[in-house]
């Protein structure tokens, strides 16, 4: 029997006796438990196979679930909270003690967010306690955008994934953490800078590549798929370098009209919300179908082609 399940009640339960579920988010589907019991957070982990450096993100209900979880709110946080939630930006704030140390890797800070999705709110409105979700796919692999993308990952090993459809943004929240009372972007994402600055002013951004990262989401390789991947502004030139192999390509909106290649366009009215949305279920699909290479052409980096470009190039090894 399949593990996908649109059961609300089920998730309760399920969650409520420690387990881990998989939930439906506006950006990626996450592998969620209770952030108070050591066996569910353990059981992230471990079904992740992600390192125990690299800390979760906690989910709430509402602002008002912040009391208990962080300590201080600087200004701008209490800003920011107040345009963009629910929705795809997570805050890293002082952590309240009562937050165990296996969710926050042992730093003082803890990582929040309340997600912008009706079946999830439904779900932590319900709960009597937070639920701890890094995205739902095994560490370093492509997010999961849909339902069927987690049980493909996971099917051995949850019981449940909360079926909510289609990840309507597609890549991971925009983080912002505080250095004193001042914002930094910590990961680029769903939510474009440009929308962000809007509301608190010019922020800096730190969202670099590194071995060793304060956040899983800023390592070098991440979201790969297991298919050579090249990121490229000449898709058609490079085409041309891999004459004779199976190839997969990815464009943002105009075709390259060449019959030898498996071509995906990502949005065809050029959208680059719709081609967040479609990048990861694009990248799943091209990966299961054996190809020798994958070329991705590079986005204008403005919006959310900043965030596209940030993914497209841990899947890569070039650039
Ligand atoms: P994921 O949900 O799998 O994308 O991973 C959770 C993300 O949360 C990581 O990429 C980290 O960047 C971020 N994160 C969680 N806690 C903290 C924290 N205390 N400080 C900085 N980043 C954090
Ligand atoms: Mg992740």
């Amino acid at each position: 029997m399949s593990i996908i399940s649109k059961d609300i009640q089920k998730a309760v339960a399920l969650l409520t006796e420690e387990n881990v579920v998989a939930i439906p988010t506006e950006t990626v589907y996450g592998l969620a438990g209770n952030i108070f019991s050591e066996k569910a957070i353990k059981s992230i982990f471990s079904t992740k196979k992600r390192p125990f450096f690299n800390p979760l993100i906690v989910h709430i209900p509402s602002i008002e679930s912040l009391d208990g979880i962080v300590t201080h709110i600087p200004e701008k946080a209490k800003v920011l909270a107040k345009a963009f939630w629910p929705g795809a930006m997570t805050l890293v704030l002082k952590k309240h003690k009562n937050i165990p140390d296996l969710i926050t890797a042992g730093k003082d800070t803890v990582a929040v967010r309340v997600p912008n999705h009706p079946v999830t709110l439904e779900l932590l409105k319900q709960l009597p306690f937070p639920l701890a979700a890094p995205s739902a796919n095994p560490f370093g692999s492509i997010s999961p955008t849909k339902a069927k993308h987690v049980a493909n990952y996971f099917e051995n090993d949850i019981k449940m994934v909360l079926d909510g459809g289609a990840c309507q943004n597609g890549i991971e929240s925009t983080i912002i953490g505080f250095e004193g009372e001042k914002p930094i972007i910590y990961r680029l994402g769903a939510l474009a800078l440009e929308d962000i600055e809007v509301v608190i002013g010019k922020i800096e951004v730190k969202n670099k590549k590194e071995d060793k990262p304060d956040a899983p989401g800023m390592l070098a390789r991440h979201y790969a798929p297991k298919t050579t991947t090249f990121l490229v502004d000449d898709v058609a030139n490079e085409i041309t370098k891999h004459i004779g192999k199976k190839i997969g390509v990815i464009v943002f909106e105009k075709s390259t009209n060449n019959t030898n290649i498996t071509e995906f366009i990502l949005s065809k009215n050029g959208s680059k919300q719709e081609a967040a949305a479609k990048l990861y279920d694009t990248m799943h699909t091209l990966d299961h179908l054996n190809l020798d290479v994958i070329i991705a052409e590079r986005f204008a980096e403005d919006g959310l082609g900043k965030s596209i470009n940030d993914r497209l190039q841990r899947a890569t090894f070039s650039s």
